[in-house]
């Protein structure tokens, strides 16, 4: 049985999604304050130091063998499936409880480490990184990491870090970007809840144990619920099937009279749709790591095929129209991992507010890594239209270039949708014009409430245009961080102090070449703007 809420206007759509999101903002945010017209540098640079983590260091040198020696990517693209023994590999090298506390059992892994190896597996098959971050980016674990009771941690989270498989049920066949349509009724009965209603797209659907059920408590509003998996009722109907990301185990999941502990509730009745968006504030930045693992391997091939492959009497990569493509690709990625290590490291250092930055990252990656894999087909020729199959067929080496653009086409539609970042990142960037000076314009508001805005927004934009026209803003190379400390002055390795040191995924033979512009590029930069002063 659906009941889903098929009379929703376009004003209540927008009440329920404004009523999800974090209102306050308790830390400072870079983005935000961009939006303002203040270049808050000293925020983000120097970069947060990256706190020594030799576990986590050790677990991702496995995991990279275990990636480059256990996963046969190919494999899994010709059998639609995850083999069990990757499953149980990644299982006991703990690798589903990489986002988990060590008190329950998991690595506590930071999100620079967590993003990391994800970028690692990512590289060997983009569906064991899907499979890995529905199920701790958004799946059980983040959310009761936040918001669960400590019976509900340790009754899930040791589970999870010991190998189970979790997912996120947020999706109806009516109910896509837009929530309030949600139709799964979670009926209060005694002792808990009875749940009724069919949820779409459910990557890790097919093998969870543990899931995260969104669904609407009468009076009360949309309810986050852990449910496990094989609870009477629970029905998975199919297995999906996709553009790419064959490996994905995505369900259709039905749910008939299953009933639910009272204690399984997350965070309060009312809650999900909240709790959803704050697991999502850092959960989105796993598509990110999997977009650069995808701009590495394009640029690793890109690079050896354009140096091996000639026409008009020079290699392709000799060609300026290649040339630049390459060149295209490897600041692409280069940018792409720049801003998640950074945005990862404002959050790991938890004093500022993230959700722009992460979204702004989320839709930056999505997009770029999209237009990365286009061209490297465009570079590879025929080739690049190719199956990897059946160039292995035709006696050539494989690439799996058109999978690599068939993977990532999801990740400008799913975990917030290209169009949907658009809204998030203008919402948020316009919050403190719409919290001093919203009533306003709002058809609700009676005259009272506009009133009292048109007085606020008199004192606040009073204060704040000016600072447009005669503020720091206008002298970019003031920024007091910039100018005043000592901290951004180069080290003697060429870097300023703080600057990130080099990252052990893969990279192509040859594009340390990058480490070094990097460093002369800072050199220049601080030397240049700042340390000269
Ligand atoms: C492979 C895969 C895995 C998935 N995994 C999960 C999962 O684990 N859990 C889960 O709950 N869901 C999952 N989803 C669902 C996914 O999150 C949704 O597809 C996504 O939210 C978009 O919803 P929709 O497809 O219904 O598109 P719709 O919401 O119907 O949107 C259609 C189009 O309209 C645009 N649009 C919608 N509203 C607006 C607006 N207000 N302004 C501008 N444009 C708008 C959208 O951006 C899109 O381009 C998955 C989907 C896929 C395909």
């Amino acid at each position: 049985m659906t009941t889903t809420q098929r009379n929703v206007s376009e004003q209540q759509a927008r009440q329920v999604a404004e009523a999800a999101r974090e209102s306050e903002w308790r830390k400072p945010s870079f983005g935000k304050e961009l939006f303002l017209g203040r270049f808050r540098l000293d925020l983000i640079y120097p970069w947060p130091a990256e706190q020594p983590r030799p576990d986590a260091d050790e677990f991702l040198r496995k995991l990279d063998t275990f990636a480059r020696t256990e996963i046969d990517g190919a494999r899994i693209e010709r059998d639609a499936r995850i083999p069990d023994e990757v499953f149980q590999g990644l299982a006991r090298l703990g690798a589903f409880g990489m986002k988990i506390d060590k008190e329950y059992g998991g690595l506590g892994l930071t999100n620079l480490h967590y993003c990391r190896a994800l970028t690692l597996v990512g590289s060997a098959n983009a569906a064991i990184g899907a499979l890995l971050s529905a199920h701790q980016s958004i799946g059980v674990p983040q959310p009761l990491k936040i918001f669960g009771s400590p019976e509900q941690k340790k009754a899930f989270l040791p589970r999870l870090a010991a190998g189970e498989v979790s997912a996120f049920l947020l999706t109806e066949p009516d109910v896509g970007s837009d929530p309030a349509r949600l139709g799964t009724v979670a009926e209060p009965v005694e002792g808990g809840y009875r749940l009724n209603g069919v949820k779409l797209w459910a990557t890790n659907g097919t093998v969870a144990t543990l899931l995260v059920v969104m669904a609407r408590v009468p009076e009360k509003g949309i309810t986050a619920f852990v449910v496990e998996g094989d609870a009477e009722g629970i029905t998975v109907e199919r297995r999906n099937e996709f553009l790419g990301l064959r490996g994905l185990e995505n369900s259709v999941t039905r749910f008939h009279d299953v009933f639910v502990p009272e204690a399984n509730v997350i965070g309060g009745l009312g809650k999900g749709l909240k709790i959803a968006l704050t697991t999502l504030n850092t959960g989105r930045l796993s598509l990110p790591a999997m977009c650069v693992s995808a701009g590495k391997r394009s640029l690793a091939i890109a690079r050896e095929w354009s140096a091996d492959r000639v026409q008009w009497g020079r290699a392709v990569g000799k060609h300026e129209a290649v040339a630049k493509k390459i060149a295209f690709i490897a600041a692409t990625t280069y940018a792409m991992e720049s801003t998640l290590d950074l945005c990862c490291m404002i959050a790991d250092d938890d004093r500022n507010d993230i959700r722009i930055e992460a979204a702004l990252v989320k839709l930056f990656a999505s997009e770029m890594a999209w237009q990365v894999a286009d061209e490297l087909i465009q570079i590879r020729g025929g080739r690049g239209y190719e199956k990897s199959e059946s160039l292995v067929a035709r006696g050539e080496r494989p690439a799996e270039v058109e999978q690599m653009l068939r993977d990532l086409r999801i990740n400008r539609i799913f975990e917030g949708s290209t169009e949907i970042m658009h809204l998030l990142i203008a919402r948020e960037a316009v919050d403190a014009h719409l919290s001093v000076a919203g009533d306003i314009i709002d058809p609700e508001a009676g005259f009272g409430r506009k009133a009292k805005a048109g007085g606020r927004a008199g004192l606040f934009y009073g204060r704040w245009l000016p600072t447009l026209v005669v503020g720091q803003g206008q002298n970019p190379g003031g920024t007091p961080a910039m100018v005043h400390s000592p901290r951004t002055c180069a080290s003697s390795s060429g870097r300023p102090a703080g600057w990130p040191g080099r990252r052990s995924t893969r990279w192509p033979a040859g594009a340390a070449r990058w480490s070094a512009s990097r460093a002369s590029w800072a050199g220049w930069w601080t030397s240049g703007r700042s340390c000269s002063r």
